[in-house]
């Protein structure tokens, strides 16, 4: 080893001793005689005092030495004299008092802070230069952090599961499609020119193989490919942790879920809190009625009230029209919002929040803001077409107490849901309710089984085709499949989908009576999917399983908003990897190699 120990690891106690360290430097500081130079690599800081009297030929390695440089140096440990120790270093109360210094390697200076995130932070970074010099981005602490963390997570649940007799397994990256409702990537097979594999959306189809091979307990920390468009977050390639258990009902698998989970919480992130244990489990239908969304973020309440009994009394007409049209009018009470506002900056207020539910879809946002004094007025431009009582009515059952602002939402049922999911996090943004310490973990389930797709004119499964219907839902396929639930699980934390499962159907004749209402020629089907319809007439056991969206359940352990964050080399936008500047163009004896002639519009040639 070029050193004897981390750049994070001396203390006091090895005072005297002479180390060698190795690593870059952090920050270099000429003082004449002296120079002082902060070595850094993944385990820390190390400050390294070079002294031209004692050390003149270290002093003038440390002369050339710039930021990002790669030194060794080798010198003794001292406790720093009083007064110069730095408590916010874990190595703050010693140095190293260099006798030899090697440059092991130059640097140019490097196009962002690496040593300064807070600086980066407060300074802005162009993204497209970080993703560029991925491995300078990724050199800063806090992307150490992350990846670091990252591994652990994955050691933890790789340990955990091994425990539990669990045993993983790789599947193919070169397959057939194995669907989850997006656009496959397709790689060309040069061996059957022609012909093409898709890369798997999921190991889906592989795990169900798995289950009826006999391993009963599957996991594989699993790469998964989308050719979707990258809208938010999305990443064409992430990552899963997969799962497949035999012999299971529903709640068997969400409970060893949530225990892993939560042990890997307490494990990796103790500064964590996890604020409901057990994790609640929603019914999809009130999630949808009460969050607008089937990923809730239940950290805060918000939830939107069904208050269309009075509100269709009242005199107001557009509630009374929509009631008796069979629309729903909600209601969400933000807790002293509207506080001690007055009148113009409420109407301010309340612009913005109703520009929020415009671009959701609704026509407008209705309000009625509580004043803090018992017998004040409300305010707002509705509170007039409500009686006394009316109000009273109202505020019980949205238990509102003075300074409270009522938003209030009526449109067809899908409108307010979006409407909903749209104020929801704005207004719980505007409250200072979201603490990212806070794991707001739920469960969603009873989703129906399939979601009517108006422009194809089909059933889309809601999960996916090999989710098994509810047991006493599975008459329904026949005679209103609409109507039917799906045996569909999903973890949700703080307003994202970290996991989604579901027991499968493991029986050949309900599996076929899946692929006509989703859209599938029965030709097509067999095509597709006829292995699996044919190893299952070989004695499959009832299964079911589950897959994180591992990217996910890291970033929230990280705090990081954006999955990329924890992900070392992620996508951009445009699904490039700006780094090493993929996708490229082929060689034209690769294409001729694999039969396929370019046909592109003329710019994209
Ligand atoms: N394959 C599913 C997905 O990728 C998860 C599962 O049903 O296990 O969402």
């Amino acid at each position: 080893m070029l050193k004897t120990h981390t750049c994070g690891e001396l203390r006091p106690e090895q005072a005297g001793q002479e180390v060698v360290l190795a690593g870059w430097v952090n920050r270099r500081r000429d003082q004449g005689g002296l120079i002082f130079i902060d070595l850094r690599d993944r385990w820390g800081v190390t400050q390294v005092v070079v002294d031209r009297d004692s050390a003149p030929e270290a002093h003038s390695v440390a002369d050339q030495a710039r930021g990002e440089f790669v030194l060794q140096v080798k010198g003794i440990v001292r406790i720093r004299p009083e007064g110069s120790a730095n408590p916010d270093l874990p190595t703050g109360a010693i140095d190293v008092s260099a006798s030899e210094i090697k440059i092991l390697n130059n640097a140019k200076t490097p196009p962002f802070y690496i040593n300064d995130d807070e600086r980066l932070e407060r300074e802005g970074l162009d993204e497209s230069i970080r993703m560029k010099h991925r491995y300078l981005d990724l050199r800063r602490q806090k992307m150490q952090k992350n990846i670091v963390l990252r591994h652990k997570t994955i050691k933890f649940i790789r340990d955990y599961l091994d425990q539990q007799n669990f045993v993983e397994v790789e599947t193919p990256i070169l397959f057939k499609t194995t669907p989850e409702g997006a656009r496959d990537f397709l790689v060309p097979s040069r061996l059957q020119p022609g012909k093409f594999y898709a890369l798997p959306q999921s190991p889906q189809q592989l795990k169900q193989m798995l289950m009826v091979a006999g391993f009963e307990k599957y996991f594989q920390v699993a790469r998964c490919f989308r050719d979707e468009d990258l809208r938010g977050q999305r990443q064409p390639e992430f990552t899963q942790l997969d799962m497949e258990i035999s012999f299971v009902e529903r709640e068997d698998v969400m409970e060893l879920n949530e225990k892993l989970m939560t042990q890997l919480v307490e494990t990796v992130a103790p500064e964590k809190t996890i604020m409901h244990k057990p994790f609640p489990r929603i019914l999809y239908k009130d999630a949808m009625e009460q969050y607008g969304t089937d990923r809730p973020d239940i950290r805060y309440d918000l939830r939107a009230i069904d208050v269309s009994e009075i509100a269709g009394e009242s005199g107001f007409s557009v509630f009374v029209k929509n009631v008796q049209a069979g629309q729903p009018v909600k209601c969400i009470r933000a807790p002293k919002m509207a506080g001690e506002l007055s009148g113009t900056q409420l109407r301010k207020v309340a612009s913005e929040l109703e520009d929020i539910a415009k671009k959701a879809g609704a026509k407008g946002l209705a309000y009625m803001a509580l004043p803090l004094e018992e017998d004040a007025e409300v305010k707002g431009p509705i509170g007039k077409f409500f009686t006394v009582d009316q109000k009273l009515a109202l505020f019980e059952a949205v238990g509102a107490e003075p300074g409270d602002l009522l938003l209030f939402m009526s449109d067809k049922r899908e409108v307010v849901y979006s409407v909903t999911e749209a104020l929801r996090p704005m207004l719980a943004s505007q409250l200072g309710l979201l603490d990212p310490n806070t794991l707001g973990f739920c469960w969603v389930i009873d989703f129906p089984e399939f979601m009517w797709n108006e422009d194809e004119k089909r059933w889309d499964p809601s999960q996916h085709m090999f989710t098994m219907p509810i047991e006493e839902d599975l008459h329904l396929l026949d005679t209103d499949p609409g109507a039917a639930r799906g045996s569909q699980y999903d973890m949700v934390c703080n307003g994202h989908e970290v996991a989604g499962g579901s027991i499968r159907i493991h029986d050949r004749e309900i599996q076929k009576k899946i692929f006509p209402l989703i859209g599938l020629e029965m030709d097509h089907a067999m095509e597709q999917f006829g292995h699996i319809l044919e190893a299952f007439e070989y004695g499959v056991p009832p299964h079911g399983g589950i897959a994180w969206g591992l990217d996910r359940v890291v970033a929230l352990l990280a705090a990081e908003p954006n999955i990329r964050e924890v992900i070392a080399f992620p996508k951009t936008q445009t699904g490039a990897d700006a780094m090493a500047g993929a996708p490229s163009p082929a060689e034209p004896g690769q294409l001729a190699e694999l039969g396929i002639k370019l046909d592109l519009p003329e710019d994209d040639e």
